[in-house]
């Protein structure tokens, strides 16, 4: 074939490809269109996951009739004049791409009026030209009907899913701008079914519930409600929206939402900062919820890296990830039923000030570290031991109200701390055996423990081979003594190096199987030190591995339960 120029309708629909993935995107990018246009009341119709109909209905400005044929053409748009314009850009759209694409890959009515005209105007596109123009009353705004999207594309139409996955990913996109614009009222119909309505009140919560249900909205909490004076900086990077209290985590990362200056983004980096935010408060395969909006000069962000517009690259990434990271943190900890805050450090150069107030974070700081969690400190108050019940649980009272402490648990974290301050000093407490013990391997574990016993020794194991599968232990860490020490090395063993923080992971496992049992009686003198342990410890109210140590009855409780209050 002789190299030749493209005709225009293929060279469209090739661009189209990087904007209309999937049905999805055409309503991404509609739903965007109306948000522009300023629209209160957004209405989203789909029939056959998208492929047979999409109508997008907004009550924004609309496009003048004349204008109404060049919205049509590529890199047409009202939003930019200049590269400088990318700078300051307000609006989701910017490069004119949308409905050309669309029109490329569909049939596509569109039918608006501006305030000022009297009659609004329709327009219908077969392969991306007008086919038919007339003049038409309607309401101020616009509606886009786009019919049998990909018909004429079958390698696109095979790519696509189930037509009730298609539809799913279309929910989720509307529901996502549902809960990043609260003062907009969104409704989704599928198939003619109503999935989803906001009432478009500026509440996040009210989106909240109807996005994901009462169940979680319950458990919701606002960020940075408590610190609202740091967080009125010019400068700063502002954080608000809703994170979940841990109790209602999920076992995917579906359930995390980031707007950049009230865009839509999927950022890699911004759900690892707030999952470390929740470090040590979920259990292990456990994500939380979480709506996260962040503000920052537009200066400090590239919207323009992404062909669907759904990534942003920040131009400081650790300084934003701080931010996210501490807001989320210090609302958990406000929050969290049993700590008293004392004090929340910040691991970042922005120091807190005399009262333990955080400062905002310049965006332009740029001293910031490799990006560590911030460290929960929340100690308890000082406890009073009444007894044990079921021999499982240390009953104790407070100033404010009766605490049930789970032995082990709470013992696990005493001994996890305890550990890890010793390895962190290189220094961990080792008892020697006076007679050395065996220690027989299968060749699995074998093969695991030579690998490990540096590691091991550095813990307070000294193993040195004794044949081919015997191992003599001459010591084990202090804490073990006594303990099932040979238990925790087969676990250890057989779990092998999955776990990816392998120091904490060691160090739980020692601590799990050093700690005492549920179902053993304890002394009073043995129950009191342990609760003096446990009020000592920075992050006192759950397990290394995230389950909770204590239960905590305040006085207004009781006495609304006891019907006093
Ligand atoms: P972009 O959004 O990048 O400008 P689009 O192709 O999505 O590009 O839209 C082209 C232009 O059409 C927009 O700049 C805007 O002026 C106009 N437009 C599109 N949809 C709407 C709408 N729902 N209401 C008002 N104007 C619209
Ligand atoms: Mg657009």
């Amino acid at each position: 074939m002789p190299i030749q120029v493209l005709s225009e309708k293929v060279i469209s629909q090739i661009a189209a490809g990087e904007v209309v993935e999937r049905p999805a995107s055409v309503v991404k990018e509609l739903v965007e269109n109306a948000l522009d246009a300023g629209a209160q009341q957004i209405g989203v119709e789909v029939t056959g996951g998208g492929t047979r109909l999409i109508r997008i209905t907004d009550d924004g400005c609309g496009i003048p009739a004349g204008e109404v044929a060049t919205a049509f053409s590529r890199h047409a748009t009202s939003k930019i004049s200049s590269l400088d314009d990318l700078q300051t850009i307000a609006t989701m759209g910017f490069r004119g791409e949308a409905l050309p694409s669309i029109a490329a890959v569909a049939e596509v009515e569109i039918a608006t009026r501006i305030e000022n005209e009297a009659a609004g105007i329709t327009l219908t596109l077969e392969d991306g030209v007008v086919a038919n123009r007339r003049s038409e009353g309607r309401a101020r705004g616009t509606t886009v009907t786009v019919r049998n999207l990909f018909r004429k594309i079958p390698a696109r139409l095979k790519f696509l899913k189930s037509t009730a996955t298609e539809s799913s990913r279309i929910a989720n996109v509307v529901s996502q701008y549902a809960l990043c614009f609260p003062e907009v009222g969104f409704t989704l119909t599928v198939d003619g079914r109503t999935e989803l309505r906001t009432a478009g009140n500026g509440n996040l919560i009210d989106s909240i519930i109807e996005v994901y249900g009462q169940e979680i909205a319950r458990n919701m909490i606002a960020v940075g409600s408590m610190a609202a004076d740091w967080q009125s900086s010019p400068d700063a990077i502002r954080i608000s929206g809703m994170v979940g209290a841990p109790q209602v985590s999920r076992a995917g990362r579906n359930y995390l939402s980031f707007f950049v200056n009230r865009r839509w983004v999927n950022s890699r980096i911004l759900a690892f900062a707030v999952e470390e935010a929740y470090h040590g408060l979920l259990m292990t395969g456990k994500h939380p919820v979480a709506v996260v909006n962040i503000e920052l000069p537009p200066a400090e962000l590239d919207v323009n890296i992404h062909p669907a517009k759904s990534e942003v690259k920040f131009r400081d990434e650790h300084a934003v990830f701080a931010a996210v990271q501490r807001a989320v943190r210090r609302t958990l900890v406000a929050e969290a039923p049993v700590a008293r805050i004392e004090e929340v450090t910040a691991a970042y150069s922005a120091p807190a000030n005399e009262q333990g107030v955080l400062t905002p974070v310049p965006a332009r700081n740029r001293h910031f570290e490799l990006p560590e969690p911030v460290p929960l400190i929340a100690s308890l108050p000082v406890l009073r031991v009444l007894g044990q019940a079921r021999n499982c649980y240390i009953v104790a009272e407070g100033p404010d109200g009766v605490y049930l402490i789970d032995q082990h648990a709470a013992h696990e974290r005493v001994l996890f701390d305890q550990i890890k301050a010793q390895r962190s000093a290189k220094r961990v407490e080792v008892q020697g055996l006076l007679e050395p013990a065996t220690f027989e391997v299968s060749p699995r574990q074998a093969e695991e423990l030579r690998r490990r016993l540096g590691e091991l020794l550095e813990f307070g194991f000294a193993l040195e081979a004794f044949g081919e599968r015997t191992y003599l232990v001459r010591a084990v860490p202090a804490v073990l003594k006594d303990r099932d020490w040979q238990g925790m090395l087969r676990e250890l063993l057989d779990g092998g190096l999955r776990q990816s923080r392998s120091e904490e992971n060691i160090i739980a496992t020692i601590a799990c199987h050093a700690a005492v049992r549920a179902g053993q009686a304890l002394s009073d003198e043995e129950m009191h030190g342990l609760v003096r342990q446990l009020e000592q410890s920075p992050n006192p109210h759950t397990c290394p591995h995230g389950r909770p140590t204590l239960i905590h009855l305040s006085a207004a409780q009781l006495e609304r339960e006891f019907g006093r209050a």
